[in-house]
């Protein structure tokens, strides 16, 4: 069964080849989806071929659906009080998510699972179509590896990060050796990434180094949290390393941007510098600066960080208008980095776009233009959203 979806007003397509732009705009477009799911055919609507089904885009905007590159899923509980603590002055460690990992341990297999479909329909509701989701919160080898099974239920992109923090009961390179060692065999038939969080209080470059370098041994890609709340090397190690992401980069010094910038993304090589402006408006923090990084030439990706701590959003439109407002990116460039950044964070070239081939992702807004995206911040704009072709 082929599909056209036509009367497009906006057609954002991110193929430059396609439309104008760097989004690859179309005005009254159209597209085809094939048998297969994947775009048969795009292009203006008075030139559009028939299909055995017509969806009717009422002249309103199309995008590809959106791609969140990070996110903790798999957890149990709830940390409302902890941010209400917060916003009434008290600061944000990262010591609570040792409140999740408790929490966690003590939930069932189908407890954790329901969460995450919970969480995974809200997203999709939202216009995401593609998640990567995390472990990080079960801190053994029995609760990483049940985290990473449920996870892989619900995505490919599952990303084994058992050096989220280290075990009260433990010492971090004691904790960093079971990581690198039976944790990891544990994990990574459920993984195709690895993580480590690279910060002062959790794990410190040698030892994140250890964990990556593991990982990749392994089999798995590299991605790691860097630079979000102090300065330090982790963004440089992700460089070295070849690492796909290097996600917060809230706190860079100059070389740290020289190092992103010269490392751009392409899908299958580079480093992206993924952004998450939920962490800092959850955190009441400052935020990274994405006008240095887009400036000296980074691929840029922005993702959510969905997690019960320290930020409790699974909604990419509110983080597409942060970044407009906040951050000083266009309303083009944050689109951009919610989709075909985040496939370049996943090292992905079906996704993100909406090119012939690609995978039909696509979200149709309530709303004649991708302006409205942070024009319209909290408003639930979009309205309708085909998974592989298929209407979710
Ligand atoms: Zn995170």
């Amino acid at each position: 069964m082929t599909l056209l979806i036509d009367n497009v007003g906006e057609l954002v397509t991110n193929d430059v080849a396609i439309g104008r732009g760097p989004l690859g705009i179309l005005t009254d477009g159209a597209l085809v989806v094939g048998d297969d799911g994947r775009i048969a055919w795009v292009g203006l609507r008075s030139a559009a071929p028939d299909a055995d089904q017509r969806l009717d885009a009422d002249g309103h905007a199309v995008i590809p659906g959106f791609v969140d590159s990070h996110a903790h899923l798999v957890f149990a509980g709830d940390r409302a009080a902890e941010f209400a603590a917060r916003m009434a002055g008290e600061p944000y460690t990262g010591g609570g998510i040792r409140t999740t990992v408790a929490a966690t341990r003590a939930a069932s297999d189908d407890t954790l699972r329901a969460n995450v479909a919970r969480l995974r329909r809200e997203m999709l509701r939202q216009g995401t179509t593609t998640v990567e989701i995390k472990s990080g919160y079960g801190l053994s080898v029995a609760d990483e590896t049940r985290s990473l099974a449920v996870a892989r239920e619900f995505t490919d992109e599952t990303t084994f990060l058992g050096a989220h923090v280290v075990p009260a009961d433990t010492d971090a390179d004691t904790y960093t050796s079971l990581v690198c060692g039976k944790m990891l065999d544990g994990a990574a038939p459920f993984a195709r990434w690895i993580d480590v969080f690279c910060e002062r209080g959790a794990f410190d470059v040698d030892q994140s180094r250890a964990v990556l370098t593991a990982g990749i041994a392994a089999g798995l890609g590299a991605r790691i949290h860097a630079n979000q709340l102090t300065p330090g090397d982790g963004v440089r190690l992700a460089v070295e390393l070849g690492a796909a992401s290097a996600d917060h980069c809230t706190h860079l010094s100059p070389a740290d941007i020289d190092a992103l910038g010269g490392a751009p993304a392409d899908g299958t090589t580079g480093t992206v510098a993924t952004l998450l402006p939920g962490a800092e408006f959850s955190t009441r923090s400052g935020y990274p600066d994405a006008r240095a990084l887009v400036d000296a030439g980074a691929t840029v990706a922005l993702a959510t960080d969905c997690n019960p701590g320290s930020s409790y959003t699974s909604a990419m439109p509110f983080c597409i208008a942060l970044a407009v407002r906040e951050m000083r990116m266009t309303p083009a460039e944050a689109l951009w980095s919610a989709t075909l950044g985040g496939a370049r964070a996943l090292r992905r070239t079906d996704i993100g776009h909406l090119g012939v081939g690609a995978r039909a992702n696509v979200a149709i807004l309530d709303a004649p233009s991708h302006l409205h995206l942070a024009y319209r911040p909290g408003v639930p704009l979009v309205h309708t959203v085909l998974l592989d072709g298929e209407p979710t």
